[in-house]
């Protein structure tokens, strides 16, 4: 590690929805930040006016912030070297383009995109690689002047030097490329504006950002942006390409497979714990076997040479059965405050009436705890408690197989007689529970026999959690009306 103060970035375009693989790269940079004390940098690389929005842009801050990633210099918190919006950083790139042309690191190139199509075509029928055949790079000055003078257009190209380059990625060891592969390649369009490879560098120069690092897919670009840094004369940055992530068909994660925006597991009801977690194992363990750990264990433990070079499966099994576990071993109350919105947005209860009847909504969700995956699962599996008692809806298989068992509706009407009784009495669910087994051994049933179908007229399921505790949730008078009710509908 270099000496340098220890800063690093994270660059996304607002063209679209934060992409997991981004929030990814996020997390990884942070946690390296965080764990070296070094600054964490939010530079938004908006140069593609036409894809960039401030919507998008906004999503991708608040999609951050609500995962806990914090940045210390921003677009939205300034820094000492602002802007951090690229788009307003346009001037300086033209600045040091005019720098780079000036030490004849660069050359105007008059060449038409009509030509370039020609030669390209040309290169393609020899079955060469498509690159610039070099025509403008030793136009003499005063031809140069003249047809800029004259009104024709030209770009500004890098101008490639020979010999060889090399530089370390700590993900992917040594990388060694001959220039000669490395076309002459543009850094200003003919409109003046900057292009990606060429931005990503000045503004990592001038934010005298340490490490870069950033999906795999960059790295096609990182040799042009390293010859970059040699014609500033300037410190290269550490590099650390992220693998790729696949879907479960094993090809680039894509809509086919999977959500890909951040947003959408949120939506989905995903805890940010879990997220967090799942992102930290798209390329990074822990240690060999431990699968669920905080942002605290990634923040203390992790270092970009332990990040493989593939293998980053975006296994959405395992992340649901990770979301079940974060959802299992957090608080009650926390878990319910989560759930809340969900079961708001799904119109069981509204907001007012959901705080009113909290200390029974924490009864329901204590119910559930142990079985949702999601936030968002809660909402269908406890609608039941919202039905209309006389028309709870069954689950049809369950029904069937109430109904072929034959004797559901005498059972559930003798049984509503005794527990109006128990009810009455104030009986406990454990009390209850204890009672029903009595009731049901007296009559030499089996269990299932009247579980079955005091389940179906309760709930109109044929699983989920504790009998009784769901008749303390419905309350005496609803349980009695829906198993009455049960008997009437499955005579
Ligand atoms: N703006 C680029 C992207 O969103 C980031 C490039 C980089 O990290 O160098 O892919």
């Amino acid at each position: 590690m270099s000496d340098r103060p220890l800063r690093l970035r994270f660059a996304p375009s607002p063209t679209g929805r934060l992409h997991v693989g981004g929030a990814r790269t996020a997390l990884f940079n942070w946690a390296y930040a965080r764990r070296h004390g070094g600054t964490f940098v939010l530079r938004i690389e908006d140069t593609d006016a036409e894809r960039s929005t401030p919507e998008h842009e906004r999503a991708i801050l608040e999609g951050l912030r609500w995962l806990g990633l914090e940045w210390d210099e921003g677009p939205d918190t300034g820094g000492p070297y602002a802007p951090y919006r690229q788009s307003e950083r346009i001037e300086r790139h033209r600045e040091l383009a005019r720098a780079l042309l000036a030490a004849g690191h660069a050359y105007r190139c008059f060449c038409t995109p009509e030509r370039l199509d020609v030669l390209r075509a040309e290169q393609a029928s020899r079955g060469e690689k498509p690159a610039y055949d070099r025509r403008c790079a030793e136009l003499p000055r005063d031809e140069v002047e003249r047809r800029l003078a004259g009104g024709e257009r030209a770009v500004l190209r890098f101008r490639v030097p020979p010999g060889e380059t090399r530089f370390v990625d700590h993900v992917r060891g040594e990388v060694v490329f001959q220039n000669a592969e490395v076309d002459d390649w543009v850094m200003l369009r003919a409109d003046e504006s900057p292009t990606y490879n060429f931005v990503v560098v000045c503004d990592d120069v001038d934010m005298r950002i340490s490490h870069v690092f950033r999906g795999e897919e960059h790295l096609v670009n990182t040799p042009k942006q390293v010859l970059l840094y040699r014609a500033f004369e300037r410190p290269i940055p550490e590099f650390g390409h992220l693998p790729l992530m696949l879907g479960a068909d094993g090809k680039k994660l894509s809509k086919r497979t999977g959500d890909t925006a951040l947003e959408d597991y949120r939506e989905k009801g995903y805890p940010r714990e879990a997220i967090l977690n799942f992102l930290c194992l798209q390329g990074w363990a822990l240690d060999g076997s431990t699968e669920v750990f905080s942002t605290d264990d990634l923040v203390a433990n992790f270092d970009i040479a332990d990040v493989t070079k593939g293998g980053a499966i975006f296994d959405l099994d395992k992340f649901r059965w990770l979301a079940g576990e974060y959802i299992r071993a957090d608080s009650l109350e926390r878990v319910a405050e989560r759930c809340a919105p969900f079961v708001v947005a799904a119109g069981l209860m509204d907001e007012a009436e959901l705080r009113e009847r909290w200390n029974w909504f924490l009864e329901v969700v204590r119910g559930e705890k142990e079985r949702i995956r999601t936030y968002a699962e809660l909402p269908e599996r406890i609608a039941y408690l919202f039905a209309g008692d006389e028309e709870v809806p069954y689950h049809p298989e369950a029904e069937e197989r109430v109904r072929r068992q034959g004797t559901a509706a005498p059972l559930l009407r003798e049984y509503a007689g005794w527990l109006r009784g128990e009810l009455a009495a104030g009986a406990t669910p454990a009390a209850l529970a204890e009672g029903t087994r009595a009731w049901v051994k007296e009559r030499g049933l089996k269990s299932p026999e009247l579980f079955q179908p005091l389940r179906l007229a309760l709930t109109g399921q044929s699983g989920g959690p504790d009998l009784f505790e769901t008749i303390a949730l419905l309350g005496a008078e609803r349980a009695l009306r829906r198993i009455e009710g049960g008997a009437g509908r499955l005579a």
